[in-house]
């Protein structure tokens, strides 16, 4: 145990990025030994308080209504535009924040279904998130759409392979995970992209578990329409709004299908009718929460200036590590690696199988150790690059171990 202890020093003393983790709320000294969980929900950064802090007594407090002009109206835009710079490898004025990411997925599906008039079937899998697939189930419905299911390695994720077998002449949408929630799978998006394009339909590409943690190149992967979380890797708080990204060749047609007063053409003169504002404005329906906006600005500074190869070659080695580590002690108690082993095809978190996990979660969470909980049988371990030490990976695979032990 301490030679694991010992090399998780070394590697912490050695991390370029390691003077990052103290731009970030610690719980570490006293309630948490190892937070695991970054991919559910990120710590949050200093920064952001002070940001919250002056907002409350200078924008609101000060501003009051007169906000709205002088910033909050453009907001969601304006961040969009430079967590599309940073993280999405996407050009300005594609890029919108606002809504749950449930209900962005929601209206860009239907927005880009509404572009293939005729064709009747979506495509998606089996092992998306929960909301992902119940949402596209109701929108089936709504429209009388067909769902053709992708079933994919639970431990792996969808591959060209298989999309190719699926998408047809009648395929209007398909949907899938950048990186899946369970297994850690990165998908070759530009590959997905190139199949989908060649049955003549459109890509919906989920990043929540993507964005922060893996180089996104957009515009030049062709992608179509994304959408994802904030509050994961790019630590915008609980419930912080999602964004989703509209590629430029659709905005003139595209129209979502909840009208709201914020996302019309000249908002403020109150007119009759809806008519779609110009650009990825349309993309708004209601107010957008400026509070819940603030948080996620200093994590996309810090990716902007850190870059997102570093993070990834951080993401890489925090992965490796936790794999060792998993292989030397948790492999010989029974567990077993429910992520792909090859680097290239993972993403920011590894996922783990035993039957007694529920309860060790159960446990490991009482002692301040914080991975979560993944049914059936699986732990997942969050690590995000800037904030989680190689300590926090010695610590917690540690404590599974033990825990399996007692
Ligand atoms: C976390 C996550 C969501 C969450 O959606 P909310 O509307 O924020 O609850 C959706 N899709 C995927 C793939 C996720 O990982």
């Amino acid at each position: 145990m301490t030679s694991f202890l010992e090399r998780a020093a070394q590697l912490d003393a050695s991390d370029p990025m390691r003077s990052h983790r103290e731009l970030f709320v610690s719980s570490e000294d006293d309630s948490v030994s190892a937070y695991l969980d970054g991919n559910s929900l990120g710590r949050p950064t200093k920064a952001s308080i002070d940001r919250i802090n002056t907002f409350m007594t200078e924008s609101w407090g000060g501003r009051l209504i007169r906000g709205w002009d002088e910033q909050w109206f453009d907001l969601p835009i304006t961040i969009g535009d430079s967590l599309a710079a940073a993280a999405l490898g996407a050009a300005a004025g594609q890029t919108t924040i606002g809504d749950s990411t449930t209900v962005l997925l929601y209206k860009i599906a239907r927005g880009a279904i509404a572009l293939r008039p005729g064709r009747t079937e979506i495509v998606l899998d089996r092992d998306n998130f929960p909301t992902d697939r119940y949402l596209l189930e109701g929108i089936a419905g709504e429209l009388g759409l067909t769902l053709t299911w992708i079933e994919s390695d639970r431990n792996g994720g969808v591959t060209a392979e298989e999309l190719d077998a699926v998408v047809g002449d009648n395929t209007a949408l398909v949907v899938v995970s950048h990186i899946a929630y369970r297994s850690g799978y990165l998908l070759d998006a530009a590959e997905l992209v190139r199949v989908t394009h060649a049955a003549g339909a459109l890509l919906l590409l989920d990043l929540c578990h993507s964005v922060g943690s893996v180089p996104i190149e957009l515009d030049s992967w062709g992608v179509d329409f994304a959408v994802g979380c904030t509050y994961k890797y790019l630590n915008g708080g609980p419930g912080a709004p999602a964004f989703a990204y509209v590629r430029a060749e659709y905005l003139d047609d595209f129209v979502q299908p909840i009208w709201g007063w914020m996302g019309r053409a000249d908002p403020f003169e109150m007119s009759q009718g809806y008519e779609p504002a110009k650009g990825i404005r349309r993309v708004i329906s209601g107010t957008p929460s400026v509070f819940g906006m603030i948080a996620m600005q200093d994590t996309i500074e810090m990716i902007a200036d850190v870059g997102m190869p570093t993070i990834r070659a951080k993401s890489i080695a925090l992965t490796e590590f936790a794999l060792e580590l998993i292989r030397e002690l948790l492999v010989p108690l029974g567990v077993e690696i429910a992520s792909p082993e090859d680097a290239d095809r993972r993403g920011g978190h590894v996922t783990i199988d035993h039957p007694d996990f529920k309860a060790v979660t159960a446990r490991l969470w009482e002692k301040g150790v914080i991975p979560d909980y993944r049914a059936p049988q699986g732990i997942r371990l969050g690590l995000s690059p800037l904030s989680t030490s190689f300590h926090e990976v010695a610590v917690g695979i540690v404590a599974i171990r033990d825990d399996l032990l007692a």
